[in-house]
């Protein structure tokens, strides 16, 4: 085996790069995308279920005597074409998982020991192999399925091995030498010792459970005790309990002597997360990975992790790949959250990779949401995930009356103003009676675009997209490329002085509040008033506290937040994602209006008398019929029958190919000549190639971007094809000068 393996080196990167991961398990499928099985009982797949074991590995060499050939991946970017693993000879056999430095080229690299050592006939000839560096043994090897892990990251959507698995890891720890990581691991185990009397501190007593929780935990242990446990689409109504459930699951896994992932979209939503599960567990069994941390304080967080200290990880999407040697749990909160999709780099989604790793590591993974996406409530339907509903609100608390406002009613002169009569009739009503309302505008800054009747706009020089009026400071600010200037004060074409808003964001309709309620206490929250550290905090806090009367934000206040006393929550006008030609648009309004409306009547006092608005000109729509009697389920359906029919997912696989370049020209003829690239291939029957399109915003920051659709009934089909592909279109660029970059885009979610 090490020598056939030795001997494609350099042939197909990514046949190459499938084959290499020899030492996973045994069964390792020669293509790993033709395992259809796995495929098939599985959202993303194509390793075999069985669990590696680095255990049995016989090194097989006399270590001794004999220099020892080990293969090293290296964090080489996708177009050097260093894409699978390297070879490098070592004195000793290293196992795999061990962080190292080599040199590559004049530099010198952290790299990871990928696969066992292979013997060699004799010892390397001077020159042939260069040695490892520094062996980092002080920290223990990355496990088996971690390295089986980030290579399907890398092999799934399309990137380098070394890339993926070295862009996981703290950035810290790279720049370590063995002797630091030594110090370091000193440390937390002197600290550890330290603390050692508090670790048996009781945990915190456990809520009673509902009877809906109660069946959730139950079918999740009977899963359980099946020794593969499917995915578990725990969907609960907003208030219905789910975080209970997620806390009373860990702590079973954690009763078992495991360690338990839990993710969440935000770093926003963490603190209110963690302070859950720390009144429950203890703060010290716990640690927090996200890119809010000083790199200090996340690789502390990862070694604890690592090393098996904590028992708990809280995280937003990269604490996917936390190095976890007891895990024994995954919980995905939000499954359905578009943040648990990387946009760079390897543009992975953490909610497919933890239900990939819960099946690796034959973990349950546990999904919770109000509003499934499409994609795991398709596979509930199919039966690959156990679905575990809970309709019932804790405390007999019933959902907000949702009413839709028909803006076509509305006499002309308050046709086109954000707050209708009887809104702000509705908004005094709940500020006489001490109550607090939430309105929606998912728009910040005052206004979206300028313009003089002369005809000239606030566009941005250097995007295809207007620059925003923030009022605040005064500034046209594009919030595609950031360009910002002060607002001119007389047209810049004309020289008119009386330039006008056109349209609204939160800040103009906290103006307006302002001025229609006299004495009403209104407050902000959106990306703007929460700049600086600390001050999203102090808004919630006084919201909580009880003195803000109207709050106005952006989607971030609809998110998660235990808010007590709001009984009244208005979408102002969410009608543009209706007819977006993002196809999944209505999913993610029907969700963050299905989440805003959980802000109301959390407190089940006021639950009765709690309403949410929509204020629409488009009341007849599906998606408001459904979302006026909360039924999910009902748009689920109507929107999986919209993409059956049309071919899109669930129903099919895509693969976004994006070209930046300094002209469209440029970025279209890369995309035409990878088009006509993949024509040539084997695998193409299996797939749709579209023509190249710009997309919604085509030049940001000088630079023009077009795209190209991939689409096929197969996921291994496209795999198959993108695999053969990509190598390709490394060759390619190199002919097309102008192109500045280029990306695949596997599962995009954006279209
Ligand atoms: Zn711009
Ligand atoms: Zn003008």
């Amino acid at each position: 085996m090490p020598r056939k393996r030795a001997k494609q080196r350099r042939t197909n990167p990514i046949k190459q790069l499938a084959h290499s991961s020899a030492g996973f398990p045994q069964s390792y499928p020669q293509e790993p995308w033709t395992n259809r099985k796995a495929f098939s009982n599985h959202g993303l797949s194509g390793f075999p279920s069985s669990s590696p074991g680095a255990s049995d590995r016989k090194y097989g060499v006399d270590a001794l005597s004999a220099a020892i050939r080990v293969r090293v991946v290296v964090d080489a970017p996708q177009y050097s074409g260093l894409i699978g693993p390297l070879d490098y000879s070592s004195e000793r056999p290293l196992a795999p998982g061990t962080l190292v430095r080599v040199p590559l080229g004049r530099r010198e690299v952290v790299g990871l020991v990928w696969t066992e050592a292979a013997a060699m006939a004799s010892a390397p000839h001077e020159g042939e192999l260069r040695a490892i560096t520094e062996v980092l043994d002080a920290l223990p090897p990355l496990g088996p399925s971690w390295l089986a892990l980030t290579e399907f990251t890398a092999a799934y959507y399309q990137r380098g091995v070394g890339e993926t698995a070295l862009s996981v890891l703290p950035p810290e720890l790279r720049k370590l030498g063995n002797a630091d990581v030594a110090k370091r691991l000193g440390r937390l185990e002197k600290k550890r010792a330290q603390a050692g009397e508090q670790t048996n501190q009781p945990t915190g007593p456990a809520a009673a459970l509902t009877p809906e929780q109660q069946a959730a935990l139950d079918a999740l242990a009977a899963a359980q005790a099946g020794g593969e446990p499917p995915p578990v689409l725990l969907y609960g109504v907003t208030g219905s309990g789910k975080t209970e459930v997620y806390l009373q699951a860990a702590e079973r896994a954690l009763a078992a002597g495991r360690q338990v992932l839990v993710l969440v979209p935000e770093i926003n939503l963490t603190p209110q997360l963690q302070a859950r599960f720390a009144d429950r567990f203890g703060a010290h069994r716990l640690v927090a990975l996200h890119s809010g941390l000083t790199p200090a304080q996340r690789l502390g967080n990862w070694l604890k992790a690592h090393l098996g200290h904590a028992d708990l990880v809280l995280g937003t999407r990269l604490a996917v790949f936390t190095s976890l040697p007891r895990l024994g749990l995954i919980v995905v909160d939000e499954e359905h959250d578009p943040s648990y999709k990387q946009q760079e780099g390897a543009r992975y989604s953490a909610r497919d990779l933890s239900v990939y790793r819960g099946r690796l590591e034959r973990v349950p993974v546990l999904l919770g949401s109000a509003t499934p996406s499409l994609e795991s409530w398709h596979r509930a339907d199919e039966g690959r995930y156990l679905r575990l509903p809970m309709r019932e609100r804790i405390g007999g608390g019933v959902l907000p009356q949702v009413r839709l406002f028909d803006m076509n009613q509305l006499p002309r002169q308050h046709g086109g103003s954000a707050l209708s009569p009887p809104l702000l009739q509705a908004l005094q009503q709940r500020i006489a009676a001490g109550e607090q309302s939430l309105l929606l505008l998912n728009r910040r800054g005052y206004a979206p675009v300028l313009h003089c009747p002369c005809g000239w706009k606030s566009g941005c020089p250097h995007c295809s997209a207007w620059r925003v009026f923030h009022k605040g400071d005064r500034s046209l600010r594009c919030h595609h490329c950031g360009f910002s200037e002060r607002v001119p004060r007389a047209c810049p074409d004309c020289g008119n002085l009386d330039i006008q808003p056109i349209g609204r964001g939160t800040e103009r309709l906290e103006e307006q509040l302002i001025e229609a309620l006299p004495g009403a206490r209104v407050a902000r929250i959106d990306a703007d008033s929460t700049k600086h550290k600390g001050a999203l905090e102090a808004q919630l806090n006084a919201v909580h506290a009880g003195e803000v009367d109207v709050l106005v934000g952006t989607q971030m206040i609809a998110k998660g937040h235990d808010f007590r006393r709001i009984t009244l929550v208005a979408a102002i006008n969410p009608d543009g994602a209706l007819f977006s030609s993002d196809f999944r648009a209505p999913e993610r309004l029907f969700s963050l209006l299905m989440q805003a409306a959980g802000r109301a009547g959390r407190d089940a006092t006021q639950a009765g008398r709690s309403e949410m608005w929509v204020q629409t000109w488009n009341p007849q729509h599906a998606l408001y019929t459904a979302l006026r009697k909360h039924d999910f389920e009902a748009f689920a359906a109507s929107q999986l029958a919209e993409r059956r029919s049309a071919g899109l997912p669930p129903y099919a696989s895509l693969a976004l190919l994006r070209a930046e370049a300094r002209s469209a020209d440029d970025a279209t003829a890369f995309l035409q000549a990878a088009s006509d690239l993949a024509r040539e291939l084997a695998g193409i029957d299996a797939v749709m190639l579209y023509p190249p399109v710009p997309p919604t915003i085509a030049r940001i920051a000088n630079v023009e971007r077009m795209q190209m659709l991939v689409e096929s009934d197969s996921r291994i089909g496209l795999q198959r094809l993108l695999a053969a592909w990509l190598p390709q279109l490394h060759v390619l660029r190199s002919q097309h000068r102008g192109v500045l970059r280029w990306a695949v885009d596997v599962d995009p979610l954006a279209i």
